[in-house]
């Protein structure tokens, strides 16, 4: 197996086709400056239910169009890969239009009706999840979502599972669930064991510490170290909103590896995703 000293690809990056800051040209002009081998584009998927952040249906197709023009324009200097972000609640997705996939959960589905909750997007909605939704219950709030995650994997089998534990991001504190108790690590673990049973490679992901809002990537260590027992499959990504978050923490998150009990990571490549040994 081929050694790797340093992380040269990255599979998770947005763009102004959805809630990104820059053109996805800008984008590959930055992969190539931070001397990455290949990048992938994983656009939010369209959701009928929210059309904030995600990529329209037309602007689905533009996007697709301009991703397999950049990787002719580009072939000479750098690997461009076609993906999508593909949202839980996403439907009428057909992933062969796709080179991978990442599948997401960024909402809690009422159980009451039709609401979706996004989890990563404000306090204000979280807290509005928790208590009209569960009483006031942070954990069966948790439950809920990682219930859901291990549901889209095990019916998507997505190449790739993003931000395995988003359910964090607003969780500083522990402002809304305790995160350091048995449970909570139980419910985070069963969801883990689904995607490493799917086959999915779960991301490390550095965006939400880009963003300032957590200290360390998803997921956290102690399901890190959980995910390196089951002899689970890991991947370093930026979730890049834009070009100078391209390669963020990407030296930390190898080191955090390691000391989770990794002895290898997978990278994205013009031919899929590749296992590389860590030295
Ligand atoms: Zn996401
Ligand atoms: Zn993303």
């Amino acid at each position: 197996m081929e050694k790797i000293h340093r992380i040269t690809a990255n599979a998770h990056t947005h763009t102004t086709w959805c809630d990104g800051k820059n053109t996805a040209e800008e984008m590959v002009q930055a992969a190539i400056a931070a001397g990455f081998s290949c990048l992938g584009f994983s656009g939010h998927s369209y959701t009928w239910f929210d059309k904030s952040y995600a990529m329209s249906q037309e602007g689905t197709r533009e996007y697709r169009r301009e991703i397999l023009d950049l990787k002719e324009k580009y072939r000479e200097k750098i690997d461009i890969v076609l993906g999508v972000e593909w949202d839980g609640g996403a439907r009428d997705l057909d992933p062969a239009d796709y080179e991978y996939t990442i599948g997401s959960c960024h909402y809690i589905q009422s159980r009451k009706n039709n609401r979706y909750y996004t989890v990563d997007y404000t306090a204000e909605e979280l807290e509005a999840c928790r208590s009209e939704e569960f009483g006031g219950d942070g954990l069966a709030m948790v439950r809920a979502y990682y219930r859901e995650v291990a549901s889209m994997v095990k019916e998507r089998k997505p190449t790739i599972v993003g931000h395995l534990d988003l359910i964090r991001k607003l969780n500083a504190e522990n402002r809304f669930f305790d995160e350091t108790c048995p449970q909570y690590l139980q419910m985070a673990k069963e969801a883990a064991k689904a995607c490493v049973d799917a086959g999915c490679i779960i991301e490390i992901n550095t965006g939400g510490v880009y963003k300032g809002y957590r200290n360390t990537p998803y997921p956290a260590e102690p399901l890190l170290r959980y995910i390196a027992q089951l002899n689970g499959r890991v991947t370093v990504n930026s979730d890049a909103h834009d070009v100078k978050g391209i390669d963020f923490m990407f030296p930390q998150a190898l080191t955090m590896m390691k000391r989770c009990g990794f002895s290898s990571v997978w990278q994205l490549t013009a031919g899929g995703m590749k296992e590389f040994l860590i030295p």
